[in-house]
């Protein structure tokens, strides 16, 4: 017998996220920031604080209750992460501190000792910083180069310019699974099969997929898949990289020091399997044992009620700021994440977001760490509403009412 899917119990849902019933300057909080870090519920707060009272030691060291307690959480973790992304193998599953790590460590370890002069890394316009900077760095050092694919006027990639890039130069193509400026989503799969034809791998930053869909890094097709934790419900400090086992095998480690090896000599180290061999150091457990009560959380919910949810509430948000006369959207893609970045003519980015914040909204401003998308826009900053599955119509309501009320301060 199929199991029914749950009820989508707004009200149930909200009052498992407690810091969404606080005030803020004494107003209801609307919190519409959810792109650059997520709520928690009490679920992966619990877990996080059980871990503390009950379960605290060290992984992979003691033989000790407490050892073997915290070892089997860091490693529940792992399993419950290979599940969630559908990783074919949990020895694929890299945990780490979050996307910036996840990305330096395919820099550092897969590219670098591959690059050399003349070659290209391929990335795009509309990349979080965490997806150009490391590349740069490793460009610089190598002698390669950095090659951005363009986007259009409503936000999405130009998949035929990308693929034009994908030239034999090119040794790594990467690009973010959902923007986090745009909201917008790429043909993750379709890029995959045209780098495979080439024999490009394919890193795909997906911070800003994993909280509103299901990823299936098997079904994208790609090579590496980094994600954050923070954004996806669970502690900050968290993360992983799924890479295929032939590249983990390939790389060197990054990061030395305990955990990661097998024998220690002054005539030479060797080194752990992976994924432990790029795990070195004391992880973030307790941040783990979130992880993992954070994917039981979304579970229970389930994806399709998460996806309907939120289109509606794009749907809405976008066409009630639509109303408004003078308010342009950046990022108008057919396939889009509830992420709406704006302008209202006559107003900086700033003082509309540090007088919303008197409102009780909190909303991002500035270039959420994508200069070049700004560049590409002609706008040193936009204002972003990024949504989640918790926020209701009411909220959205109060964010218009309290834009228009804070546009007139500044008219
Ligand atoms: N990539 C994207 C698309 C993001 O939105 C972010 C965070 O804003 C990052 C990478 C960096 O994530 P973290 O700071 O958690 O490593």
């Amino acid at each position: 017998m199929q199991a029914s899917a749950p009820a989508f119990d707004l009200a149930r849902i909200r009052a498992d996220f407690p810091l969404l019933a606080r005030s803020v300057h004494g107003k209801p909080l609307v919190y519409f920031d959810n792109a650059n870090t997520s709520q928690k519920p009490h679920q992966v707060i619990e877990a996080v604080d059980r871990h503390y009272r009950e379960h605290n030691a060290n992984v992979a060291r003691a033989v000790h209750q407490l050892g073997e307690e915290a070892t089997s959480a860091y490693e529940g973790a792992r399993d419950a992460l290979a599940r969630f992304i559908n990783a074919p193998s949990r020895n694929e599953v890299v945990l780490t501190s979050g996307t910036t790590q996840s990305i330096n460590l395919v820099a550092y370890s897969y590219a670098l000792p591959r690059l050399k002069p003349g070659d290209a890394i391929l990335t795009t316009v509309m990349e979080h910083h965490a997806n150009i900077v490391p590349w740069q760095l490793v460009a610089a050092r190598s002698g390669a180069t950095v090659k951005a694919a363009p986007i259009n006027e409503r936000g999405e990639l130009i998949v035929e310019k990308f693929i034009e890039l994908l030239t034999p130069e090119v040794k790594l193509a990467c690009m973010a699974h959902v923007s986090n400026v745009l909201g917008t989503v790429n043909p993750v799969r379709e890029i995959a099969k045209e780098c495979r034809k080439r024999g490009i791998p394919l890193l795909v930053d997906g911070s800003q997929a994993v909280p509103h869909r299901p990823v299936d890094v098997q079904a994208l097709g790609c090579d590496f898949y980094a994600v954050t934790g923070h954004k996806m419900l669970a502690p900050t400090g968290t993360g992983l990289l799924w890479a295929k086992k032939e590249h983990l095998d390939a790389m060197p480690p990054f990061f030395g020091g305990g955990e990661m090896i097998r024998e220690v000599k002054f005539s030479g180290t060797t080194f752990a399997e992976a994924p432990h061999k790029f795990e070195a150091g004391t992880p973030n457990i307790a941040g783990f044992a979130g992880v993992a009560a954070a994917i039981d959380y979304y579970q229970s919910i389930g994806f399709d009620a998460i996806l309907a949810h939120e289109r509606e509430l794009l749907d809405y948000a976008s066409a009630r700021l639509r109303e408004i006369p003078g308010l342009r959207i950046f990022g108008e893609a057919v396939d889009k994440e509830p992420v709406i970045s704006f302008l209202l003519d006559g107003a900086q980015a700033t003082d509309l977001a540090t007088l919303l914040d008197l409102e009780g909204v909190a909303v991002r401003s500035g270039h959420h760490c994508a200069h070049p998308l700004m560049q590409f826009y002609g706008v040193p900053a936009t204002l972003r509403a990024s949504l989640a599955f918790y926020n209701t119509h009411e909220e959205v309501d109060a964010f218009v009412a309290a834009l228009l009320k804070v546009r007139k301060l500044l008219m």
